[in-house]
């Protein structure tokens, strides 16, 4: 029963992976998600339903489009396949539960980001926006009867969330009083109060150190390799925040408990 209910929720995940590409393609050029159906972006042909069925399409076309064979990039079955395994992930460390529900439609929004930011700099308001309305919805329903409880653990998830993105603003503004231009977006404002009403105060004190100490190492990396000072602007700030976002939702709370038994 529960292998059935794994490949049942491996091939959800698949199936969600490949809306996702669907979204990275097109959210952060302003286009819309529904029309046109999906085509090749090279020749324009539409692709038809059984060359659309997610990963194996891909393995039995070689990776190329069936038209033009113009070589579909490995993004497409990685976010698929990465999408999967985030599904079963929390299948397997929630359960059937809504605490799943959520960690699944949380890892969606963080996966789309990632790439997206990676991609073309951009952290689509379409995301994070409902992304937010979404994290204080699910902070509402959870863990208890008590309608009180409920507007209580909603109103503080709203409240983390406008914390977070004050933090950001307040680093982007201290950045350009002492740098003179841009280092934050304010979609990095909104990505964080967006792990804010999700995770609450500690996991995204936990993503934000995890997030800015990996994008300072790889940044310094990138440097090393170039032989030149990294532009920190360039560095896709947000891509290491979603990531850290997802490893605190699936492996902070040891490290949270272990570092607030410090205070005790
Ligand atoms: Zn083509």
């Amino acid at each position: 029963m529960t292998l059935t209910l794994a490949i049942f929720v491996v091939l959800f995940g698949l199936a969600f992976g490949s809306f996702l590409n669907v979204c990275i393609a097109r959210l952060p050029r302003h286009r819309s998600i529904v029309r046109p159906g999906s085509a090749c972006p090279n020749c324009g042909t539409a692709i038809r339903v059984r060359d659309n069925i997610p990963l194996l399409s891909w393995i039995v076309l070689g990776g190329r489009c069936r038209n033009c064979r113009w070589s579909i990039p490995w993004r497409y079955p990685a976010v698929e396949i990465a999408m999967a395994s985030l599904f079963l992930l929390a299948y397997l460390r929630f359960g059937l539960t809504l605490a799943a529900a959520g960690a699944a439609v949380f890892s969606f929004l963080l996966l789309g980001l990632a790439v997206m930011d990676a991609e073309t700099m951009r952290l689509p308001d379409s995301f994070t926006v409902p992304g937010i309305l979404l994290g204080i919805l699910w902070r509402g329903t959870l863990h208890t009867a008590a309608l009180l409880i409920h507007l209580q653990n909603a109103a503080f998830a709203l409240l983390w969330a406008i914390c977070a993105a004050l933090i950001i603003v307040l680093i982007r503004w201290l950045y350009y009083a002492v740098r003179r231009r841009e280092g934050m977006g304010l979609g990095d404002a909104k990505l964080l109060a967006m792990i804010a009403a999700w995770l609450g105060p500690m996991l995204t004190g936990l993503t934000f150190v995890l997030g800015t100490f990996a994008a300072a190492v790889f940044g310094i990396a990138l440097a090393a390799r170039s032989r030149r000072t990294a532009d920190p602007t360039k560095l896709a700030f947000g891509s290491f925040l979603c990531a850290a976002a997802l490893y605190a939702l699936f492996a902070g709370r040891p490290i949270v408990t272990w570092y607030a038994g410090f205070f005790r």
